[in-house]
């Protein structure tokens, strides 16, 4: 089985989902981390060529923590668009990855790129099988993946309103390793540390890990809410994969 967390920035999926995909690795999945961008507006210092390749060798030292394939699909942050260009490019993705199950970023969040993403990856999922949406070089895809979405960072969307997650993993046992891999993203760590005078890159993951994890009653967890619109997969694969780390709200 082979899982795609296909997400807008290097660090999201460090966030939001990496401590489920250590799970699912440790369940035999084969693990695929994939971000829009390379973060090319994520420093103040350095120009967007520098920052971008510090950044996508810093999501492969990540994804490499959990023995995870990293690839970038090399938008440009702020300027992610619904256009055709960029369907056909997470189309194309998703043909070549394969995925049995998928997870993007909150259709609801604070940052547009990251709610285009969420849409994307949606129509991305529902399309990969069309036999008339031509992908170079790719095959259709003969099944809509499971796609669930991660909470959004501070589990709120742009108006405040808590988003509440319907499946929720407890990473207890992976909050150590998160932590590892979100260190790895150290141009943002630094950027940040400078900022707060304290390590808030790391805390405020913690902060919300700890906070999904007492909806459930646990230390760490994170949050994920299924796509159940028509035509899409209605069982919940992945709380039954990871049937001892899950739970239904
Ligand atoms: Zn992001």
């Amino acid at each position: 089985m082979r899982v795609l967390a296909l997400v807008t920035h290097p660090d999201d999926a460090e966030f939001l989902c990496a401590g489920t995909m250590s799970l699912l690795g440790k369940a035999g999945w084969k693990l695929y981390m994939s971000t829009m961008t390379a973060g090319d507006c994520g420093s103040k210092e350095l120009g967007p060529q520098e920052i971008s390749a510090i950044r996508r060798q810093e999501a492969a030292n990540a994804a490499a923590l959990i023995d995870a394939d990293y690839h970038c699909l090399e938008f440009k942050d702020i300027f992610i668009n619904y256009d055709q260009p960029s369907i056909l490019r997470v189309v194309a993705h998703i043909r070549k990855v394969q995925p049995d199950l998928v997870i993007t970023m909150s259709p609801d969040c604070y940052m547009i790129d990251h709610e285009i993403t969420s849409k994307l990856v949606r129509t991305g999922c529902f399309t990969a099988g069309m036999t008339n949406i031509i992908t170079p070089g790719q095959e259709p895809f003969n099944k809509v993946p499971h796609l669930y979405y991660m909470d959004p960072i501070e589990g709120k969307d742009k108006l405040g309103q808590v988003i509440e997650p319907s499946t929720v993993v407890n990473i207890s046992s992976e909050i150590e390793l998160k932590t590892e891999m979100l260190a790895c993203h150290v141009s943002q760590r630094e950027w940040l540390r400078k900022h707060h005078g304290m390590d808030e890159y790391l805390i405020a993951m913690k902060r919300q890990s700890e906070h999904t994890g007492q909806k459930i009653g646990v230390p760490f967890a994170e949050g994920y809410r299924q796509h159940l619109g028509h035509a899409y997969p209605q069982d919940n694969l992945l709380a039954e994969t990871l049937s001892e780390f899950a739970v239904l709200r």
